[in-house]
């Protein structure tokens, strides 16, 4: 196994939520497998502009993907556009804003929900468009492209958790829920993913608040996890990580970018230590 990536972008889930309800990912933590970090999205806490902030590291106002209407591609290098430079395989099971922002725009579910173009960004997709598309299919979807394809970057995206936050809000039991489900969910597959080497990092665009939205400051809204799975990650204590650090991060562990600890506060150990 040789610098494969799957990052799982748990959309809206707060790092409160996180750290109270997602019980697996927490033992993997008390073993010694994971760590958890938490960091402050982006502004505005917005879904689309920050697929582009973890994506590509650039923030909001920069990237001009400010709010969730912008239905244009983005203009950056995003983590797909350099893999494929480096010659890798990419694929993800992601929402359909995903393929917009990076592939094709408009989303056309007959063409792109399900997606096998070479030439594309993001070679291998499956692609949803309800926010309701349950949380394990999309695993499955993801499982399926990572048997299938066997790619170097893996996007998995499930909605559930959001969703659930702009039925129920913040602090409701279907919004808690909806986070122990992706819990229970994402270790069906851990296990195997961890077995097979890869590197795996896992975290959310934004969280949520109680008037069931999002997109301002309040701790809720802003507060995210970062979990680190895998024997690259140093684990080592870090406050002050920026959302923009997980595009260079996700790099270095491709290995298109040199290590530079520097930057990167020591979250990554040098190949070989
Ligand atoms: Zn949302």
């Amino acid at each position: 196994m040789k610098n494969k990536v799957i990052l799982v972008v748990l959309d809206g889930l707060a790092y409160e939520t996180a750290s109270t309800c997602m019980g697996y990912l927490h033992a993997l933590t008390a073993q010694g497998i994971a760590r958890l970090y938490r960091l402050e999205c982006e502004l505005p806490s917005l879904s689309r502009p920050l697929y582009e902030t973890i994506l590509t590291g650039v923030t909001p106002v920069l990237s001009g993907i400010s709010h969730n209407g912008i239905t244009r591609n983005s203009t950056q290098q995003s983590l797909f556009h350099r893999a494929r430079s480096a010659q890798l395989i990419t694929a993800a099971a992601a929402y359909h804003w995903i393929s917009e922002l990076y592939n094709r725009t408009p989303y056309d579910p007959v063409r792109d929900r399900f997606t096998e173009a070479p030439e594309l960004p993001i070679q291998y997709g499956c692609f949803y468009h309800r926010d309701h598309y349950p949380d394990d299919h999309l695993l499955l979807d993801a499982e399926w492209l990572r048997r299938r394809h066997d790619p170097d970057l893996l996007l998995i995206h499930p909605m559930n958790i959001d969703d659930a936050g702009h039925k129920a809000g913040f602090d409701s039991s279907a919004y808690r829920n909806a986070a122990r489900h992706a819990d229970a969910t994402l270790s069906h597959y851990l296990p195997e993913w961890i077995a097979n080497g890869y590197r795996i990092v896992i975290t959310a665009d934004h969280g949520m608040n109680n008037d069931r939205s999002h997109g301002g400051t309040l701790p809720e809204e802003r507060e995210v996890p970062l979990y680190l799975i895998g024997e690259r990650f140093s684990q080592a204590p870090h406050n002050g990580i920026r959302q923009t650090d997980i595009y260079p991060l996700v790099l270095t562990l491709l290995g298109i970018r040199e290590c530079d600890n520097a930057d990167l506060g020591g979250l990554i150990r040098e190949v070989g230590a």
